[in-house]
């Protein structure tokens, strides 16, 4: 495991996942009912962009450094809410030091009914995140195989929940691990709603991960891509893409709203674009 979320915490590909990760909980919350939140690959919660790691890569200057910089449409500045205000938060002095990862992010627009089960399998991470939830009764910091957790750790008791699971892409065969995951995670917890991370970059297996993904016959499954610069002369991440599983009925317009807006602040050159599509459902 030598992952580590600090050199790219921040990043676009965070941008897009924390953004849409905040839509997922306040819809939620449209209910007073309590849900949990199972985030698989939870990182260590809190990032300081300032720290020789971050500052090595700088990646979160062209993601979340560009977006708070932004003059946002209403509509834009409206939808990027809840998540641009958790980072605000952080950081009452302006600019941008700290960083919400996404099971801080989604603690942080927790109503105090709400809950977060979070693994985290890298020694290190885990001691780090445990750290940041300290005392915390909204949150069960687990020192786990967030796939396992797929299995072990659904249904929730609260019988709704997002699952996010947000893998490090270090190993072969992670897209594959993704819909074998899905699948035995949604047996369990068919009224669930799943968001999976994947990333986008030359000669990904896009095309196969798909159509693996509607083999799954799991009724509603909405994907969202941004691109952000082309892949002829890139070895490295040029996108990412989110799958959204029984999305809120309104997230396909949103992301409608989202995509382009993001893709003018994230573009890095004019290879840029975005796609929003049902994989399955609602075509
Ligand atoms: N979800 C985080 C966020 O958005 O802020 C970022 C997570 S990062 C992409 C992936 C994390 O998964 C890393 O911290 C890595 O140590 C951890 N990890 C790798 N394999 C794991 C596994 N099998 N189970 C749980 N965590 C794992």
């Amino acid at each position: 495991m030598n992952y580590r979320h600090i050199y790219h915490a921040g990043n676009f590909a965070d941008v897009l996942k924390h953004a849409v990760l905040a839509r997922l909980v306040r819809y939620m919350q449209n209910k007073d009912k309590a849900f949990r939140v199972l985030d698989t690959h939870a990182g260590i919660g809190l990032y300081d962009l300032s720290s020789e790691e971050a500052q090595k890569t700088g990646e979160w200057r062209d993601g979340i450094g560009r977006v708070i910089e932004a003059k946002l449409e209403p509509q834009v500045a409206n939808l990027l809410e809840p998540y641009l205000s958790a980072v605000r938060e952080l950081n009452p002095e302006g600019g941008i030091r700290l960083y919400p990862g996404s099971p801080k992010l989604s603690r942080m627009l927790f109503r105090p009914q709400d809950r977060l089960s979070a693994m985290e399998l890298h020694p290190e991470d885990f001691v780090r995140l445990h750290r940041v939830f300290e005392g915390d009764h909204h949150v069960r910091v687990t020192e786990l195989d967030g796939w396992l957790a797929l299995g072990a750790h659904l249904p929730p008791k609260e019988k709704r929940g997002i699952v996010l699971v947000d893998p490090p892409f270090e190993e072969e065969g992670e897209y594959d691990r993704l819909i074998d995951g899905l699948e035995k995670a949604w047996r369990r917890f068919p009224g669930g709603t799943y968001c999976l991370w994947y990333p986008l970059k030359k000669d990904a297996p896009i095309r196969a991960f798909h159509e693996g993904l509607q083999a799954l016959e799991i009724p509603k499954m909405l994907c969202a891509e941004l691109t952000v610069k082309s892949d002829r002369h890139e070895t490295g991440l040029t996108g990412s893409g989110l799958i959204v599983v029984n999305p809120p009925f309104t997230l396909k317009d949103e992301l409608h709203a989202l995509l382009p807006a993001l893709k003018d602040i994230l573009t890095q050159d004019r290879f840029a674009s975005h796609r929003a599509f049902w994989l399955r459902g609602e075509a």
